[in-house]
């Protein structure tokens, strides 16, 4: 006996005339209802999705010999996962179709589990992982909070003046706005973060990436009045990523190196990002600065937990970095700039599927 169901129906009325015993198991028939041609086609066991594929394939069948998915209810409405296989044949001189139906039920249930139990061990791991990003997010909020509060002393005191400064005022307000804008972002990637979700592994354009954290960093990078130089490569190949790790690991960058360029004077505080595709199929993103650069002693050390040489600091920030870009199976270095400053590299694989060469 075949494992698989098997059917064949005249095709000029579609009446079933000879059927195995696991078809009539299948979709619930005895067999005495065979020869009293009791058993309904097939087409009157799936939805409407799958009678559709089941005439496509009817049309086509000797010619394509494909399997196609649908699912089969019995008699009594419980479902099946099948394949399904459609041939002409003849009978005598009778033009018949034969029905192979396979099913895969059991073997779809334990994908569908396995798939389950993945999704499940990537949340839990975000979840693990969220000790690490409050601190981060505590770390990320206290620059707009500190610039909210000073901004609001400062608003006060022109209050109490003379007559107020309204232009001042009116900048100062802004400030505070642009502040809590941008706080009310961070805690919407922290949502993000902890959102259990298929798609967070995907294809990413870091030259997107950049464009957005630049975007939401336009604010600070103006009122710290830094040069921001940006030159992204034509047809860079996309990562396979998480596009909010990723963001998270750019913006980490990208504010360190804006803090460190803001011991300079102005007109000397520049910031250059710069993507490339690199051999072996990498992509790599250089992040400089022109700050006082990181002592010798110290370049390792930047990456350690809690390190950090500024009063509000936690030294968290490349930690999650470095993390994020291991976790993309990539790395992270800490370099001297050309001009004396700080250059952070990362490198990061291309995902295979969407490499696309540059051609230039
Ligand atoms: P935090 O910014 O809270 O100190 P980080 O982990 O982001 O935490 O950085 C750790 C330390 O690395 C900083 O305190 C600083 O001493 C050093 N560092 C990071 N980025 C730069 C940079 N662009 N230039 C100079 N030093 C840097």
């Amino acid at each position: 006996e075949s494992p698989d169901a098997i059917a064949i129906s005249r095709r000029s009325d579609g009446r079933i005339l000879q059927a195995n015993e696991r078809w009539l198991d299948l979709l619930g028939y005895e067999r005495d209802e065979l020869a009293r041609g009791l058993i309904a086609p097939l087409a009157t066991h799936v939805d409407d999705a799958g009678r559709k594929v089941l005439s496509a394939l009817e049309r086509e069948g000797s010619r394509s010999g494909d399997d196609v998915e649908v699912t089969v209810s019995d008699r009594a409405g419980t479902e099946r996962h099948t394949l399904v296989r459609i041939s002409a044949i003849a009978l005598g001189d009778e033009q018949c179709v034969m029905t192979i139906v396979r099913d895969i039920t059991t073997q779809r249930q334990a994908e569908l589990q396995a798939h389950e139990h993945r999704q499940q061990l990537i949340h839990l791991s975000r979840v693990a992982s969220l000790g690490d990003f409050s601190g981060a997010l505590a770390h990320e909020l206290n620059q707009p909070l500190t610039a909210i509060l000073a901004n609001a002393q400062a608003a006060l005191r022109n209050l109490s003046r003379d007559p107020p400064d309204l232009t001042e005022l009116r900048s100062t307000l802004t400030d505070i706005a642009d502040a809590d804008k941008r706080a009310g972002a961070l805690i919407h990637h922290l949502r993000l973060l902890m959102k259990r979700g298929d798609e967070q592994f995907a294809a990413v354009d870091l030259n997107e990436v950049i464009r957005d954290v630049l975007e939401f960093l336009h604010g600070e990078v103006v009122r710290r009045d830094v040069d921001v130089q940006v030159s992204l490569a034509q047809g860079l190949p996309a990562v396979n990523g998480d596009r909010v790790q990723l963001e998270q690991l750019v913006l980490n960058l990208v504010s360190n190196a804006a803090e460190a360029v803001e011991q300079q004077a102005s007109g000397r505080r520049t910031l250059e990002l710069r993507t490339a595709a690199c051999p072996a199929s990498k992509v790599q993103l250089l992040v400089t600065d022109s700050g006082p650069g990181i002592p010798a002693e110290s370049m390792e050390r930047v990456f350690e937990p809690f390190f950090t040489t500024k009063q509000r600091g936690l030294g968290l920030g490349l930690p999650i970095s470095l993390k994020i870009a291991r976790a993309h199976g990539g790395n992270i270095v800490a370099e001297r700039g050309a001009s004396g400053g700080a250059t952070f590299r990362v490198v990061l694989p291309a995902s295979g599927a969407s490499s696309r060469l540059a051609t230039k």
